[in-house]
């Protein structure tokens, strides 16, 4: 909350602060040999040493275990290096806890606002590295160098091999069936990218999606999953398993006037039905260019692809505006569904979310059913559609024909 109050208002005032992490280099010693209360004894002298240095308008805090933060309002370079060896000094004469004397190390890490970083997790995680750095070299302090930056490497090496992956077909589209409450049938599957890097091992999408969305990246990743969406819809659709398919959208996708076009060659060359592709866009997307959103959604619409509102519940989208979009389906995020059994609130919110989407005309999803009390719930309150891991996890084309085959064989 300082961290974040600070820069807004160093941001106001285009001036800067420094953020000092310091961690004891033995601290785990000291606590395996005379135990965690001298531990915590400890901990809190060093506190108080600290507290000692610095003025009002200056935080001191522990943010968790040997970890100490001291953020420094209104300083230059000069002004944290001396902080920093004042730092030091002042843990350097022996702690005596018990009759015993312990000598304790640091190291700093020193990141700057704004030139490290604007935002607090970016300012916290520069100023670990820093830190660690210093540990490394076991020089007392250093300043946040961009050169050793880890995530700073890793993420431009991930940008790079995600480009690689794309052209040479290295990620993998994973299936997951939705289902009818009411007939138990399969309505559908969402395509879920998948990447296996090569070094690497697995890389969640929560991570590369992102990448891809800040570096250009998501149009021909967008455009190689729908490809790959629909060429297996096509298949699955010779082997007599009829079903449509939804993919996700990001938000850089819904601005590019191509898209339409470029969807509807895709529709052709495959031979796919455009109401058997969806395309699933999250609440939050939509909202960030209304305007824009809402021409490219009813170009979309006219063409015949349905529309699916992803994540509802999350994106603050007001209840006019949603009237007015060309959309199919609403989707409620799985942090209302998860606990739906045990939060009243959340089962309310789940109550009215599908009364709502009923009365709009919409069908209503929900996703993240994770056992069988959630599904019976909802099937209590309504609900159409529903997805998750009670159901099926994500699983690769092959693997969902066979599910889909042993399960329609049952039902
Ligand atoms: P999403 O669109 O909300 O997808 C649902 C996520 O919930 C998937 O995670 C799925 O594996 C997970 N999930 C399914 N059932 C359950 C359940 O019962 N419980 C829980 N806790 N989770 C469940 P996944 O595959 O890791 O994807 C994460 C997100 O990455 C997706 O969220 C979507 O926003 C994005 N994403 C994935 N593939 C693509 C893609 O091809 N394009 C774009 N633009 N985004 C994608
Ligand atoms: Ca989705
Ligand atoms: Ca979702």
């Amino acid at each position: 909350d300082r961290l974040q109050g600070t820069i807004l208002s160093k941001r106001c005032e285009r001036k800067g602060c420094a953020l000092l992490l310091m961690d004891l280099d033995n601290f785990k010693e000291i606590n395996d040999t005379l135990g965690h209360h001298n531990g915590d004894i400890l901990l809190q002298e060093i506190g108080l040493r600290l507290l000692n240095l610095f003025q009002n308008t200056d935080t001191v805090a522990r943010m968790g275990g040997d970890e100490f933060a001291v953020l420094l309002d209104e300083v230059d370079m000069e002004n944290a290096v001396s902080a920093a060896g004042r730092i030091l000094q002042a843990i350097e004469p022996p702690f005596v806890i018990e009759g015993l004397t312990l000598q304790v190390d640091a190291s700093i890490g020193i990141a700057f606002c704004p030139e490290h970083g604007e935002d607090t997790d970016l300012l916290i995680q520069r100023a670990e590295v820093a830190m660690y750095m210093a540990k490394k070299f076991v020089d007392g302090y250093r300043i946040f160098d961009p050169e050793h930056d880890p995530y700073n490497t890793r993420r431009l090496v991930i940008i790079s091999d995600l480009r690689r992956a794309i052209d040479n077909n290295q990620l993998s589209l994973y299936y997951q069936p939705k289902i009818d409450l009411k007939t138990g049938d399969v309505t559908g599957v969402e395509a879920l990218a998948r990447w296996q890097h090569p070094a690497y091992g697995f890389i969640p999408p929560d991570q590369f999606i992102p990448l891809a969305e800040q570096s250009g990246l998501i149009k021909p990743l967008t455009l190689w999953v729908l490809n790959e969406a629909l060429r297996e819809c096509r298949a699955r659709s010779d082997e007599g398993i009829k079903i449509g398919v939804a993919v996700n959208i990001s938000a850089r996708n819904l601005q590019d006037v191509q898209l339409p076009a470029q969807i509807a060659e895709l529709l052709d060359s495959w031979k796919v039905s455009p109401d058997l592709l969806e395309l699933e866009i999250t609440e939050s997307t939509i909202m960030l260019n209304p305007e824009v959103s809402m021409d490219t959604l009813k170009h979309l619409n006219a063409m015949g692809i349905r529309l699916s509102v992803d994540d509802f519940g999350t994106g603050h989208s007001s209840l006019a505006y949603l009237k007015r979009l060309p959309i199919n389906e609403i989707k409620i995020d799985k942090s209302f569904i998860k606990d739906i059994c045990k939060d009243s609130n959340d089962t309310l919110i789940v109550q009215a979310t599908i009364d709502l989407g009923h009365n709009l005309g919409l069908t209503v999803v929900a996703e993240g059913v994770e056992n069988q009390d959630v599904y019976d719930r909802l099937a209590g309150l309504g609900c159409d559609i529903v997805q998750g891991y009670f159901i099926s996890p994500p699983i690769p084309a092959a693997e969902f024909k066979k599910w889909f085959k042993a399960r329609v064989t049952v039902y």
